[in-house]
């Protein structure tokens, strides 16, 4: 059954995974309108209900096995769908393992410190997911679109001159990959939309009276430079989908196929790492055993030794008699037919 389900999932991700080492031309490879040959929303929405479940379970044993941690990036441009993809996807996970960090225009504490500090300061701990609501890509994508945050950034003269991408693309690799060898898997995801759902998404923002507050004039402006961000999109992802943190790009203009893209890419994630609970040894088992003598020598009078076996006991019973009675039912129904 669950091998059933991992299945289904691996099948539904596969097209979306940008193979390290292609050559990539988003707007060419990738259709922000691919649905997968889902007729209805119906269809989907059920595998986003399994995607769901499976990431509760598996986060559960991840926090219980507290050896590995998942970090989920999120990159897309304005009105992608980011937020509502990380409620969907997360509703039914336990808040306490998992952390959602935004990261905005940075401050001048934020400037004062080498590019990457500000993101390994929100790196999820062993046994937690962590979200990045837009990522260190925004270093390749946002500052390179606008140079001048480049300036901004306090940096030497040797490290801002030519070949500055390039070194990003591998020093951001390389971090990558030192923190997958040491138990943190990074999960990269961008939201692909359409210029025209865009548009849509924006006017939908100044039509509906409880959006207004999402619109920001400045997002309708960015739109100027969608083809420098498509490129800068195409040249990360060309240069950072590695075999250790490979990129998925999300087809983005239908968002219930989204959020069903995102939960299978983070529950496949979960299924790759396979975190067990952890064994009890002889040792632990044999001191709780000693402890549940302690506990049941406390019985009341006239109170079972252990209130909670015998409910389980209770409970086995009443299942089995109410197997019987249907069983006998089932019986009598088929005789009298
Ligand atoms: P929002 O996510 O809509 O609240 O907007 C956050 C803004 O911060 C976006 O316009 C990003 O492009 C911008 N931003 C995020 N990271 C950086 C960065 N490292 N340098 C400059 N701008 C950034
Ligand atoms: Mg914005």
């Amino acid at each position: 059954m669950a091998d059933q389900r991992a299945k289904r999932i691996a099948a539904l991700i596969k097209p979306l995974r940008v193979k390290p080492g292609s050559k990539v031309n988003l707007a060419r490879d990738f259709d922000p309108g691919y649905k997968a040959g889902f007729l209805t929303k119906a269809d989907g929405v059920e595998l986003l209900q399994t995607g769901i479940e499976l990431l509760a379970d598996y986060q559960q044993r991840l926090a219980a096995q507290d050896t590995y941690g998942v970090l989920v990036c999120l990159q897309a441009l304005d009105a992608g769908g980011k937020d509502g993809t990380i409620r969907h996807v997360m509703s039914g996970v336990n808040p306490q393992g998992v952390q959602v960090s935004s990261f905005k225009v940075p401050s001048a504490e934020e400037l004062d410190h080498d590019y990457l500090w500000r993101y390994a300061m929100r790196l999820p701990a062993r046994g937690d997911i962590g979200i990045f609501n837009r990522s260190h890509y925004e270093e390749v994508l946002v500052v390179r679109v606008h140079p001048e945050n480049l300036d901004r950034e306090k940096l030497p003269p040797a490290a801002k001159g030519k070949g500055v991408w390039e070194r990003r693309y591998r020093e951001i690799n390389d971090w990558e990959r030192y923190l997958t060898d040491n138990g943190f898997k990074v999960v990269k995801m961008l939201l692909n939309l359409s210029k025209e759902e865009q548009r849509t998404r924006f006017l939908k923002r100044i039509d509906l009276p409880d959006k207004n507050w999402k619109f920001s004039a400045a997002d309708v402006r960015e739109r100027q430079w969608w083809d420098d961000y498509q490129r800068a999109f195409s040249q990360m992802l060309s240069a950072t989908s590695t075999d250790w943190a490979p990129w998925y790009v999300i087809p983005a203009d239908h968002k219930w196929f989204a959020r069903t893209c995102a939960s299978a890419v983070i529950a496949h994630t979960l299924i790759e790492i396979d975190p067990r609970y952890p064994k009890v040894s002889a040792d632990r088992r044999q001191q709780l055993q000693m402890v549940k003598a302690e506990l049941e020598a406390e019985a009341p009078r006239g109170a079972p030794a252990d209130p909670f076996a015998a409910g389980e006991d209770a409970g086995h019973d009443r299942k089995r008699a109410s197997k019987k009675t249907a069983a006998r039912n089932k019986a009598e129904t088929k005789a009298g037919a």
